[in-house]
């Protein structure tokens, strides 16, 4: 039995597919269909429209197709704790328009959570890193050692 969805038939791709911010349901949904339901590491089922960068991170909520990959559930913990690197999942799902929350810059390269990627490897703390899910995900990645503070050499 399939599920009537009334409004499939008038989401059309356009030039603009993926700038607008989205409604939430139908952000997940846009998501999954990109990747016809498919997680876009594994091509088993997907379970969730993962956020590529925090919606946290957004005053908007960041509900854009461009920041968003349709993921199963292993892989999902692996976009959470950082192991999968944005850069790693935007390329999966086929996204070439990066989505920045307000004062980040395409100059840098950050994690999931806002942190900034430095080129020696190191991380230097974002506007989330203390705040408990992201530290949560970040000691299960085994990534908090490699924090430097902010504007170390
Ligand atoms: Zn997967």
């Amino acid at each position: 039995m399939s599920r009537v969805r009334p409004n499939a038939c008038l989401e059309r791709p356009s030039a603009s597919a993926g700038r607008g911010l989205l409604a939430r349901e139908t952000f997940h949904d846009q998501v999954l269909a990109r990747s016809a339901g498919r997680c876009v590491m594994c091509a088993s089922k997907a379970v969730d429209a993962h956020h590529i960068l925090e919606r946290k991170l957004f005053p908007d909520g960041g509900f854009y197709l461009d920041n968003g990959a349709a993921v199963c559930e292993t892989h999902h913990w692996d976009c959470e704790t950082t192991r999968l690197s944005v850069a790693e999942i935007r390329r999966a799902c086929g996204i070439t328009r990066i989505v920045l929350p307000p004062g980040f810059t395409a100059a840098h390269d950050y994690d999931k959570w806002g942190n900034r990627l430095r080129a020696d490897g190191l991380r230097e703390p974002g506007p989330l890193f203390e705040d408990t899910g992201c530290r949560r995900a970040l000691a299960a990645g085994g990534v908090l050692g490699l924090f430097v503070p902010k504007g170390t050499p």
